[in-house]
């Protein structure tokens, strides 16, 4: 048995990946629409990946005895004004994220909940790197600022990104 407080947070988290995945399709449709196949396929990973967290805590609720109750997907948005201003979203939005399991983690810490400690433990470590890996692309377009070829190469770089 989960307790109450802690059931909820993990149910919600459940919808809070599932919107990542949503938010990152949408950004994969948007880099499709510009003709930016590279960019598009590292959000369409980026996108698989954050369903595969959603069905994590999915699995994590029923191995605690618990049922999951889904709830509606928000509507992501869908234009961005350049790359940067996109990828400066996705460092914003795994910063939040971050909050969200942190207080997860917290609730668990104050309820003696070892185990739920213990599978957030990888939670945790994801979202050091997911916040580098956002952080280093938002770095590199400042650097390339609008030059067109510069944005082109690091299509081809992003393009190669493939399942871990
Ligand atoms: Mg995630």
């Amino acid at each position: 048995m989960l307790n109450k407080n802690i059931f909820t947070l993990i149910n919600d988290q459940i919808n809070h990946e599932f919107y990542s995945s949503y938010l990152y399709l949408s950004m994969a449709a948007h880099f499709e629409a510009a003709n930016l196949p590279g960019f598009a396929n590292w959000m369409r990973v980026q996108s698989e990946e954050e369903a595969e967290h959603a069905m994590k805590f999915y699995e994590y609720v029923f191995d605690r005895g618990e049922k999951v109750a889904l709830k509606a997907i928000d509507q992501p948005p869908s234009e961005w004004a350049s790359p940067l201003d996109l990828f400066e979203h996705v460092l914003l939005h795994e910063q939040k994220v971050t909050s969200l399991i942190n207080t997860i983690y917290a609730a668990a810490l104050k309820e003696s909940d070892y185990p739920t400690q213990v599978m957030l433990h990888w939670f945790i470590n994801e979202q050091v790197e997911e916040e580098r890996n956002a952080t280093e692309i938002v770095d590199q377009l400042k650097m390339i600022e609008a030059k067109g070829t510069a944005v082109l190469m690091l299509d081809h770089q992003l393009g190669k990104r493939g399942r871990d």
